[in-house]
Protein backbone atom coordinates (compact mmCIF):
# COMPACT_ATOMS: atom_id res chain seq x y z
CA UNK A 1 0.00 0.00 0.00
CA UNK A 2 3.49 1.97 -0.10
CA UNK A 3 2.96 5.02 -2.45
CA UNK A 4 6.81 6.05 -1.59
CA UNK A 5 8.77 5.22 -4.90
CA UNK A 6 12.03 4.42 -2.75
CA UNK A 7 14.21 3.93 -5.28
CA UNK A 8 13.57 7.68 -6.51
CA UNK A 9 15.00 8.38 -3.47
CA UNK A 10 17.70 6.35 -3.23
CA UNK A 11 19.85 8.15 -5.86
CA UNK A 12 18.49 11.47 -4.14
CA UNK A 13 20.19 10.42 -0.88
CA UNK A 14 23.55 9.15 -2.74
CA UNK A 15 23.69 12.52 -4.41
CA UNK A 16 23.68 14.44 -0.76
CA UNK A 17 25.91 11.75 0.95
CA UNK A 18 28.31 12.96 -1.90
CA UNK A 19 27.51 16.43 -1.55
CA UNK A 20 27.96 16.55 2.43
CA UNK A 21 30.74 14.24 2.30
CA UNK A 22 32.54 16.90 0.10
CA UNK A 23 31.46 19.57 2.44
CA UNK A 24 32.60 17.86 5.42
CA UNK A 25 36.32 17.29 3.74
CA UNK A 26 36.23 21.31 2.79
CA UNK A 27 35.26 22.22 6.21
CA UNK A 28 38.16 20.59 7.70
CA UNK A 29 40.73 21.82 5.10
CA UNK A 30 39.81 25.13 5.91
CA UNK A 31 39.89 24.22 9.55
CA UNK A 32 43.64 23.45 9.62
CA UNK A 33 44.62 26.30 7.35
CA UNK A 34 43.12 28.82 9.73
CA UNK A 35 44.44 27.09 12.71
CA UNK A 36 47.70 27.61 10.80
CA UNK A 37 46.86 31.43 10.47
CA UNK A 38 46.20 31.47 14.60
CA UNK A 39 49.16 30.70 16.07
CA UNK A 40 50.99 33.62 13.98
CA UNK A 41 48.38 35.97 14.94
CA UNK A 42 49.18 35.34 18.62
CA UNK A 43 51.30 38.28 19.80
CA UNK A 44 50.25 40.65 17.37
CA UNK A 45 49.23 43.85 18.33
CA UNK A 46 46.07 45.23 19.80
CA UNK A 47 44.57 46.44 16.57
CA UNK A 48 44.30 43.16 15.52
CA UNK A 49 41.97 42.21 17.94
CA UNK A 50 38.36 42.68 16.38
CA UNK A 51 40.20 40.78 12.93
CA UNK A 52 40.73 37.69 15.27
CA UNK A 53 37.41 38.15 16.72
CA UNK A 54 35.47 37.96 13.73
CA UNK A 55 38.03 34.81 12.92
CA UNK A 56 36.76 33.21 15.76
CA UNK A 57 33.13 34.02 15.01
CA UNK A 58 33.56 32.52 11.76
CA UNK A 59 35.08 29.59 13.01
CA UNK A 60 32.42 28.70 15.10
CA UNK A 61 29.65 28.93 12.31
CA UNK A 62 32.11 26.53 10.65
CA UNK A 63 31.88 23.74 12.99
CA UNK A 64 28.37 23.86 14.13
CA UNK A 65 27.76 23.43 9.95
CA UNK A 66 30.35 20.76 10.61
CA UNK A 67 28.42 18.78 13.21
CA UNK A 68 25.39 19.57 11.46
CA UNK A 69 26.75 17.99 8.00
CA UNK A 70 27.85 14.94 10.32
CA UNK A 71 24.19 14.30 11.83
CA UNK A 72 22.57 14.71 7.91
CA UNK A 73 24.99 12.40 7.04
CA UNK A 74 24.44 9.70 9.79
CA UNK A 75 20.55 10.07 8.86
CA UNK A 76 21.42 9.71 5.24
CA UNK A 77 23.25 6.33 5.94
CA UNK A 78 19.89 5.51 8.04
CA UNK A 79 17.62 6.69 5.58
CA UNK A 80 19.69 4.58 2.80
CA UNK A 81 19.09 0.99 5.58
CA UNK A 82 15.44 1.85 5.82
CA UNK A 83 15.17 1.66 2.07
CA UNK A 84 17.24 -1.66 1.78
CA UNK A 85 14.78 -2.95 4.99
CA UNK A 86 11.83 -1.82 3.03
CA UNK A 87 10.47 0.48 6.11
CA UNK A 88 11.69 4.17 4.22
CA UNK A 89 9.48 6.85 3.63
CA UNK A 90 7.30 5.64 7.63
CA UNK A 91 8.23 7.31 10.83
CA UNK A 92 10.32 5.56 13.56
CA UNK A 93 8.20 7.05 16.41
CA UNK A 94 4.54 6.55 15.26
CA UNK A 95 5.28 4.50 11.90
CA UNK A 96 2.55 6.23 9.98
CA UNK A 97 3.83 7.32 6.79
CA UNK A 98 5.91 10.41 6.20
CA UNK A 99 4.17 13.06 3.80
CA UNK A 100 5.78 12.70 0.60
CA UNK A 101 6.43 16.27 0.28
CA UNK A 102 8.36 16.14 3.47
CA UNK A 103 10.74 13.49 2.11
CA UNK A 104 10.46 15.34 -1.53
CA UNK A 105 12.58 18.40 0.91
CA UNK A 106 14.05 15.98 3.30
CA UNK A 107 14.90 12.90 1.76
CA UNK A 108 16.83 11.85 5.12
CA UNK A 109 14.26 12.46 6.89
CA UNK A 110 13.28 9.88 9.77
CA UNK A 111 10.13 11.52 11.65
CA UNK A 112 6.63 12.40 10.12
CA UNK A 113 6.22 16.39 11.04
CA UNK A 114 4.06 15.87 14.12
CA UNK A 115 6.97 13.69 15.83
CA UNK A 116 9.62 15.75 14.65
CA UNK A 117 7.76 18.98 16.20
CA UNK A 118 6.97 16.94 19.61
CA UNK A 119 11.06 15.53 19.13
CA UNK A 120 12.22 19.08 18.90
CA UNK A 121 9.57 20.08 22.29
CA UNK A 122 7.87 22.41 20.17
ZN1 LIG B 1 5.43 10.05 13.63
Amino acid sequence: MTSIDAERFREALLDERRRVEHALATLRDEHRGSLDEEVEEIGASDNHLAETATATLGREIDYTLGENSGQVLAAIESALRRIDEGTYGTCISCGEQIRYERLEATPWASLCIDCKRKAEGG
